[in-house]
Order: structure tokens, then sequence, then C-alpha cells
């Protein structure tokens, strides 16, 4: 009997050591099916963002800033994947400032939700106004050209939000360009680096929102490289979108949305820099969690 108890703790402990490490909370346990690398208790806790209530910023509580700011908003909306509470922060933490990588595509899967989110959204958004837009005077193939298209809404490109060239010595990565990059392998949608940090911005956490949006002003500028721009023009020529025919799709990556400063900055100089090449653009963001 003895020997049957003790081989049953055995293999018990034999389970237990072949189980994967929760990137989350470091534990050895068995990992949820719907987000491999994090187990199930940690997957259950997650604080989704399942119906944004401010339908501009994707907060999931009433919002203040996006009805009291006059100045009309240079994106057409965020979406983040979770609530930035206390448990995020300490994941964010692990992943930005201790630099731990292997959570890339756990936090890109993550990202991936509030695309698909995103997604659906504006074939639903599409889907009305082609309806709404549907007159007589419309030709039969055109409607149904513009109703295949809304079918099919996907971002043309990601831009990832950058960061100072100081920042990226210190860290050794910008995690904004990594969160793109994992959506890219998902989804297909190809990033290109349109913006750049003109200056660093000091730490933001103990600032007010108006000292916030002051310091982000100019912190961003569109990247006038000749090879970016080249990647951008073959883009759009190869995704036969001709000028004037419908606006590129562009969505703005970063990890995380606070007051909405540096998105306003960031989509700002990308206006700027596609008007300067003849584009007109509609910009969204996407972030990993909203503060
Ligand atoms: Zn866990
Ligand atoms: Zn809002």
């Amino acid at each position: 009997m003895k020997s049957l108890m003790s081989w049953v703790k055995q293999a018990r402990l034999l389970v237990a050591v072949s189980l994967p490490e929760c990137q989350f909370c470091l534990k050895k346990a068995a990992p949820s099916p719907e987000l491999p690398g994090v187990c199930r208790s940690c997957y259950q806790s997650i604080p989704w963002i399942r119906t944004p209530r401010c339908q501009t910023c994707g907060r999931p509580v009433g919002c203040p800033d996006c009805s009291r700011s006059h100045s009309p908003v240079p994106i057409r909306c965020n979406r983040s994947a979770v609530s930035y509470t206390s448990t995020m922060r300490e994941i964010l933490g692990q992943y930005k400032y201790r630099g731990n990588e292997r959570l890339t595509p756990i936090l890109g899967l993550m990202l991936d939700r509030a695309y698909a989110m995103l997604q659906q959204e504006q074939r639903e958004r599409h889907r009305s106004l082609t309806r709404s837009h549907q007159g007589r005077s419309t030709p039969f193939s055109l409607f149904k050209r513009k109703q295949r298209l809304s079918a099919q809404w996907q971002a043309d490109l990601l831009v990832p939000v950058p960061v100072s060239a100081a920042r990226l010595a210190e860290r050794g990565f910008n995690q904004a360009e990594q969160l793109a990059g994992a959506l890219t392998r998902r989804r297909g949608v190809p990033q290109l680096p349109l913006l750049v940090r003109t200056h660093h911005t000091a730490k933001q956490s103990f600032k007010s929102r108006s000292e916030r949006l002051a310091d982000m002003k100019h912190a961003f500028t569109g990247n006038t490289d000749s090879a970016v721009l080249q990647t951008l023009r073959s883009h759009v020529d190869a995704s036969s979108l001709q000028p004037g025919q419908r606006p590129l799709q562009i969505v703005l990556i970063d990890d995380i949305y606070t007051t909405g400063s540096t998105i306003r900055a960031c989509a700002e100089a990308l206006q700027q820099l596609c008007g300067s090449q003849g584009y007109t653009a509609e910009i969204y963001a996407l972030t990993w969690a909203r503060s």
C-alpha cells in the first residue's frame, strides 16, 4: 500500500514538473487553451475590455476626456485589449522594464483580440455606410464591389509608436514594434516605421493631462526616409489603392493608452506625412492596455 501511495505521489510530482511555467504568475500549471503560455487561473482573471463604453478612446467606463475635448480627435478610435489594472501593470513591467521577451507572443495574441474587435466594428460601419449610400444612381456592379470591400475591412498598415534613441538603448527593444510584429505575423498586415521621435520626453506618469498634451505636441514627426516612403508607395500600388479612391487605413500600435496625448501627436504627424505624399488616411489606434 505504501509503495502505491509513494508511486502516486511521484507521478503527481512528475506531472507538476512537466507542466509549463505560466508567464504571468511563474507557477507551473496547465496552460489555458485560449492563451498558450498563461495558466487557466491567470487567463480567467484577465480584465478584457469586451464592450468599450467610450466609442472614441475605447474606455470601458464613462469617459470625460473625449466629450470634454473641443479639438477634433485625429483618430477614428482607439481599442485596447485590457484594462490597466495593477496585475496588468505588473505584467507590462515584466515585459518593458525587465525585458521578459517571452511575453511578446502572449501580449501580441491579446492585442490581436482588440484587432478582431476593431475589424468587426469597422466591417459593420462600412456595411451600414454602403447601405445608406445605396441610391438609385449607384450602378449595381459598384454597389456589389463596395459591399465586398466592406465585408473585408482590414488595416492597410500598422505603424508602431516610436521610442527615443535613449529609451531604445536602455531597453534594447521597442515594445510597440514587437507588438506590431506579432500582429503582422497573425494578420499579414505589414508594419512600416512612418514616424520618428524627435525628442525624448521626460517621464509622463507624474504630469497632468494638459502638461502631457503640451509636452507631446512636437515629440513626433513623419519619417521622410526615402526607403520608407518608397515602401509606402509600392504598398499603395500593390493594394491597387488609387489616389482619392478610399483613404489608407492605418493602425497606430502602442502598449498603453493613458491620456491619448501620444496617440494624438502621432496621428497628427501621420496625417501630415500622408498628406505630403498625396494620400488621405483614416487613423486608428490599437493599444494593449487602457488606463
Ligand atoms: Zn498563471
Ligand atoms: Zn473616451
